[in-house]
């Protein structure tokens, strides 16, 4: 026990004021679905505070303004304590160690997220040996979804019932059926 400590003494100091353990859930969420909401309830149980932060990508075009991104997560997680709702943008690892958190969280779908987040996690590493990446696998009904599918099918009069939670639906749709 007392090796333990010391072994992880540095990271403590550095990651864990007050003691709190906190997580960041980065992403585009443009909108937020079901597959983002099952994340974020289960990685809430795994950090003191879990932060769900907005990421501003000048390279992504998105649909959804960064507040109403905001905006749309915070009627979604309002319920769940420990969840805090941000936005952020630059480098990931800077924004992590501003925030002073442990860990980032990703959910990955299938093998073909996979790569792609390994490399991140790498090069974050790489940024800092400090920053551990937690991934937590999709539930299998979520596996095929994707903010991108729903805003295809909101877009074309779909129904996304199902895909995306009851409460923001209207917000979704009403957008979406602005923007053709
Ligand atoms: P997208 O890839 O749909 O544009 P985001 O950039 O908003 O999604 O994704 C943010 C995080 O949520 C990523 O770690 C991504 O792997 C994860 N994620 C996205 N969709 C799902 C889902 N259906 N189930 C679980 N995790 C998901």
């Amino acid at each position: 026990m007392k090796l333990k400590k010391e072994k992880f003494k540095d990271t403590e100091e550095c990651y864990m004021p007050n003691g709190l353990r906190i997580g960041v859930y980065p992403g585009s969420f443009d909108p937020l679905t079901n597959g983002h909401l099952d994340i974020i309830h289960r990685a809430s149980k795994l950090f003191d505070k879990l932060i769900v932060a907005v990421l501003h990508n000048d390279s992504k075009q998105a649909v959804f303004t960064m507040e109403e991104r905001v905006e749309l997560i915070k009627k979604c997680t309002c319920d769940i304590e420990n969840v805090e709702v941000d936005m952020f943008s630059g480098l990931l690892v800077n924004y992590v160690k501003k925030k002073e958190a442990v860990a980032i969280v990703k959910g990955l779908r299938a093998v073909s997220d996979y790569e792609y987040e390994l490399q991140m996690a790498m090069l974050n590493k790489h940024i800092d040996k400090n920053v551990e990446t937690i991934f937590l696998m999709a539930d299998i009904q979520n596996s095929f979804l994707s903010s991108s599918i729903v805003k295809e099918l909101a877009k074309n009069g779909g129904n996304i019932s199902g895909l995306v939670p009851e409460q923001i639906i209207d917000n979704i749709n009403l957008k979406l059926r602005n923007t053709i």
